[in-house]
């Protein structure tokens, strides 16, 4: 038996579900977990509809790191950033101490996306990507009250609903002319924004901020389109890019994100990836779904029963309360086209093959009825 633990790196949705699923299957086995942060557990999709909640950074953390090592029964570092790791030694080194593993699995997530601003403001401009950033952004804006965000995806969509339901006054900059331009066709992404703008909402679409500067202790941001806007905080919710670094730095084959097969298992002997930071068949899946069925199969695959990753359907919900959306996105550059039907209190979008199959949908407002009925329809993922 190896006597070396099963290392974790990283304490988000990914390494701890992996922790509990590993756990379920092996009470015994030495398991380490490390990360960066407190080691705190938390649920990441929470922080885009908090502030609406008056949540607090305590209300939201359901366990500390002390309560999940207990749980776990595995020795979590907290506070510890990982530097290298030595595959031929199977070694790792943290805080310049050395660590040995049986089996490593990153799960180190993503960085959000830094856009190249100008201006002696561009430092202010925050985002909110772990419990940690939710505190500082909650702080930013206690007492204040117009907030510019960057960018009208998803995370973007879902923080201006959930500050305007806060009762901040909220405008959102997109470089594309739609918001959820990547996730829905137009008429639902019209659908969406109408919603957002019947909250009070505003959209400055088609352009970008290019400078932000200190106007006392405001920020005033300088658009392309020659536009100025003042506002007492920005938040830019311009995407993720999975963490490579580590992973490269070690020999392991990174494109997007950590390249991965069906059973999560890297190009390297005892090297797997999971969540945010992993990409499995060119794609990368920041979402809690793919990391829920990765960490059962991951896990079986850990105590000795090798297991490759089936993903079902997994359908996006869309956390915008005054426009409840859920979809399944059709594969990239798939054949097909959309349908649309407007109901009065909702939309629906169907995207179907050449030859009439279902391959993705978008049900909004009232459709969303349909969802599960839909989700039948697809054929097999
Ligand atoms: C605001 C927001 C809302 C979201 N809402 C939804 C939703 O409604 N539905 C949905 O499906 N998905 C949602 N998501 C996405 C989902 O939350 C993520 O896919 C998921 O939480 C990612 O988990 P992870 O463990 O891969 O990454 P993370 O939670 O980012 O964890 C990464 C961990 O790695 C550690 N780490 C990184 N580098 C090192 C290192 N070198 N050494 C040690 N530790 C390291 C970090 O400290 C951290 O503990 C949302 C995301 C955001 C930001």
């Amino acid at each position: 038996m190896n006597r070396q633990p099963v290392v974790i790196i990283g304490s988000g949705l990914a390494g701890y579900t992996l922790a509990r699923e590993f756990r379920k299957l092996d009470g015994e086995s030495a398991l380490t977990i490390i990360s960066t942060d407190h080691g705190g557990f938390y649920s990441k999709p929470m922080l885009s509809n908090a502030f609406a909640q008056n949540k607090s950074v305590a209300a939201l953390l359901n366990k500390s790191a002390a309560q999940m090592a207990d749980e776990l029964k595995a020795e979590i570092i907290t506070n510890a950033y990982v530097t290298s790791i030595d595959p031929a030694k199977r070694q790792l080194t943290l805080n310049d101490l050395t660590r040995c593993y049986s089996r490593l699995v990153l799960s180190v997530g993503a960085d959000p996306i830094r856009l190249s601003l100008q201006g002696n403001g561009a430092d202010a401009v925050l985002s909110v990507n772990d419990l940690d950033d939710y505190g500082r952004f909650r702080a930013a804006i206690e007492g204040k009250h117009e907030i510019v965000i960057l960018g009208a995806g998803l995370i973007g969509c879902e923080f201006a609903s959930d500050l305007a339901g806060a009762g901040y006054s909220v405008r959102v900059i997109n470089p594309g002319t739609q918001v959820l331009g990547s996730l829905l066709p137009p008429q639902a992404g019209t659908f969406m924004q109408r919603r957002l703008e019947a909250k009070g909402i505003r959209f400055e679409l088609g352009t970008t901020a290019q400078k932000v500067e200190r106007v006392g202790d405001r920020l005033r941001l300088t658009l392309a389109n020659g536009d100025a806007i003042e506002a007492d905080a920005v938040l830019s919710a311009a995407g993720l890019r999975p963490r490579t670094s580590l992973a490269k730095a070690a020999g392991i084959s990174v494109q997007r994100g950590i390249v991965v097969d069906a059973f999560l298992q890297t190009n390297l002997a005892a090297i797997y990836a999971l969540g945010d930071c992993a990409e499995a068949n060119g794609k990368v899946q920041p979402f809690v779904m793919p990391i829920m069925h990765g960490a059962r199969a991951l896990a079986a695959t850990l105590t000795g029963n090798p297991t490759a990753v089936a993903y079902p359907h997994m359908p996006v919900t869309v956390k915008t309360p005054d426009c409840p959306t859920v979809i399944v996105p059709p594969e990239p550059d798939t054949a097909g086209e959309w349908s649309i039907t407007e109901y009065e209190e909702g939309l629906g979008a169907l995207f179907s093959g050449p030859d009439g199959t279902l391959l993705g949908f978008v049900v909004q407002g009232a459709a969303t009825a349909e969802k599960n009925r839909l989700t039948q329809q697809l054929g097999h993922p």
